[in-house]
Parts: structure tokens; sequence; C-alpha cells
């Protein structure tokens, strides 16, 4: 029913390099697909990172902040450059990005590396490994060994200096992690794979036992598990055997990096980043690729497949964030190509190339 108007607040972070122009294409994909699905968007554009380094000495000013907290969802583009480089720790463009998903209490970070059919070539794999590949990662963002204390520097008996951290779960961030992927698995095929080190570590022993648990409550998720060496292996020998994958902080900051190799497309993939309550982060995960900034050159699909996550996953607009996932096929399909995924070589695509724009990078 496209009279039925709804209203939602939607917070755009540019940020810096190709984050302003990536972040000014997805807001037009936004309200165009709004106004087909009768939603309106109301934007609030904020500085982070370089750009509010430069406007406000501070990479995170209180008032970016502030509308980010009230906003339905936040859209960020990228942080950092060459310009902020030899800035103190606490100055840095890439501090204001920590401080946000600290700020807004983001937990569960979910990656998706999908091998779209038009860019099968694209892949580190072999074609028939590749083809196909639609899989989820949800990574644990704010517990475990990155956070776990004791940490630090120290002497052990010998005198010697060691380095020390601790990998520490508590049953709530077990089950708040889980639960999110056991309903991004329903939204998804169902099938969902918990990765751990059950066979070592405690923290892992009390992960196995907390997700088993909770699996009772969804009866239509198929849920296995799978040691994290394991997982790593199978991830380049039959990555299509996943659906979602969930899994630690640290599992997942590895595990997510792999898999987005899969795809080989660093301006394909798109990332959400979810709180218990309050609004999500969406992001692509590519950086600020300051080398191609202004010039047009820039991909903008990771930034605008971010906004289908947003649709899907903060707003529960499936339909929405369906047309846009289509929209971007059907432009693939068209052979739009930027520099990131254009295959030299091919003499086909180049001319389909050549006919549709000048703009692109060869
Ligand atoms: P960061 O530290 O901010 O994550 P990085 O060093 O990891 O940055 P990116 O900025 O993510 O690097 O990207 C590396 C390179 O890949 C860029 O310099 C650029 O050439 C290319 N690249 C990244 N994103 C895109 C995109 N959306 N479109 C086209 N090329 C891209
Ligand atoms: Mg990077």
């Amino acid at each position: 029913a496209t009279n039925i108007i709804k209203h939602y607040n939607i917070t755009l972070l540019p940020g810096d390099g190709i984050g302003p122009e990536v972040i000014s294409v997805a807001k037009d994909v936004l309200t165009l697909t709004g106004s087909q699905q009768g939603i309106k968007f109301r934007f609030e554009e904020m500085p982070i990172g370089g750009a509010a380094i430069d406007l406000t000495g501070v990479p995170l000013p209180e008032e970016t902040l502030l509308s980010a907290k009230k906003s339905d969802a936040i859209l960020l583009g990228a942080i950092g450059g060459y310009k902020w480089d030899n800035l103190e720790k606490h100055l840095k463009p890439e501090t204001g990005l920590l401080q946000i998903r600290e700020g807004l209490g983001v937990f569960a970070n979910l990656r998706p590396a999908t091998v779209l059919p038009q860019l099968v070539d694209s892949s580190t794999l072999k074609k028939e490994v590749a083809e196909g590949v639609d899989l989820m990662v949800v990574r644990e963002l704010t517990g475990g060994i990155y956070f776990g204390k004791p940490r630090g520097f120290g002497k052990n008996d010998k005198g010697e200096d060691i380095g020390f951290n601790t990998e520490v779960y508590a049953t709530y961030e077990i089950d708040r992690i889980a639960r999110v992927a056991f309903e991004t698995a329903r939204k998804r095929r169902g099938k969902l794979c918990s990765v751990d080190k059950a066979n070592v570590l405690e923290a892992s022993m009390l992960w196995r036992k907390r997700v088993t648990m909770l699996a009772s409550e969804y009866p239509d998720i198929t849920l296995t598990h799978m040691y994290v060496d394991n997982a790593a292996m199978q991830l380049v020998r039959d990555p299509k055997q996943f659906d979602t994958i969930l899994t630690n902080n640290i599992f997942g900051d590895i595990l997510s990096d792999e898999a987005s190799m899969i795809t080989g497309s660093i301006g394909m993939l798109p990332s959400a980043s979810i709180s218990e309550s309050g609004p999500g982060l969406f992001e692509p995960i590519h950086g600020s690729a300051p080398d191609i900034a202004g010039q047009d050159k820039a991909n903008p699909l990771a930034t605008i497949l971010s906004v289908a996550m947003l649709l899907r996953y903060a707003l529960q607009e499936e339909n929405a964030a369906r047309i846009i996932e289509n929209a971007v096929l059907d432009t693939l399909n068209k052979g739009f190509r930027t520099g990131d995924i254009f295959s030299i070589g091919k003499c086909k695509i180049y001319k389909e190339e050549e006919k549709v724009s000048n703009k692109m990078a060869s």
C-alpha cells in the first residue's frame, strides 16, 4: 500500500575520502525507493572523522553522537586519510569510528559475503567453488579477548617480558549475539553454524552450551557447531555449505576478512552493526580510498547494499531492501562496472563499458 506514509529519521555520516560521494548516491537510492514504498526519510547529515576534526577539532563531536542516538538508523561512509595520519591517537579520525560504535553499544556485526553471478571472476577461488556463495558472518563486537581483563605486559617467573590478554564471555553477551544470529538465519535460509574452539577454551565451552540451549527457542533453524580451525579451512574449500555463521570477536575478525576475499570485490561489501534496542550503524566495509576520492571512480554498491541492510535489519522494510538488491543486480547485468570490479582483458565487457559510460575507471 503505497499511500501509507511512514517516517524514519536517518543520520548520515559521510566522513572522509570517497565517503561523501558514496553516501550522496546511497541517500538518493533511499529517497527514491522510499517514495515507491510509501516511506519518507528525514536525513540529518553530521560530521565524523577527519571532516569533523577539521570542523570541530574532535573526530566525534557530541552533536553527531546525539543525532545518531535519536535516529532510527545511521548510515556511515568512510573515515580517515593521509591528511590526519600524524595526529595523536585520541584525535585520529579512526577514533571517531570506535567512539560511535561504543556510544551506540553495537555488539553485533553482520557481514555478508555474496558471490554475485556477474562477478564470479572477481573471486579468489575457482569458479566452481565460488559460484553461488551467499553467507553471512555474525560477529560479536564488544566482548572477548579484545576487551577482556586482565590484560597488559609483565614478567614471568624467569624475569622474561610477557604480554597477556584474557578471553571472557558472560552468558548475557553470548545469548544476545546468539539471538541476533538465530534471527538473521531466520531471514535467510534457516541454517546457523556456530564457530568456536570448545575443545580447548573455556569461554568457547560456555559459548557452545548457551548457543545449544537457545536453539530450542528456534526450532525452525538448523544449528551446527564447528571448530574455528576447521571453519577457516571449510570457508575456502567449500564456502557454499554456509548460510549464517555465528562467532566471537576475534574469530569473527579473521573469518569475516577471509570470507570477504572469497568475493574479491572490496567495493561491493556492506555491513551492519546492531545494538540491543537503539539504532544500528550501517556502512560499507571498504575504507576512505583517498587515492580515488573526488574523481567519480568509487564503487557505490557497498554503500547501496548497506542501505538494503538498513532497511531489512533496522526498519524491517524487507520489500524495500529487496528492491534495492535487485536494482544492484540489474545494474551489473546492464554491464555497468567501476574500476575495482572491472576486469581488464575482457573485450566484450570493455565494449559495454564504453557504451554505458565514459566516467568509469579503466
Ligand atoms: P582503511 O584503513 O580506511 O580501511 P584501507 O587501507 O584498508 O583503508 P581501503 O580504503 O578500504 O583501504 O581500500 C583500499 C583500496 O581499494 C583503495 O585505495 C581503492 O583503490 C580501492 N577501493 C576501496 N573501496 C573502493 C570503492 N568503493 N570503489 C573503488 N575502489 C575502492
Ligand atoms: Mg581496511
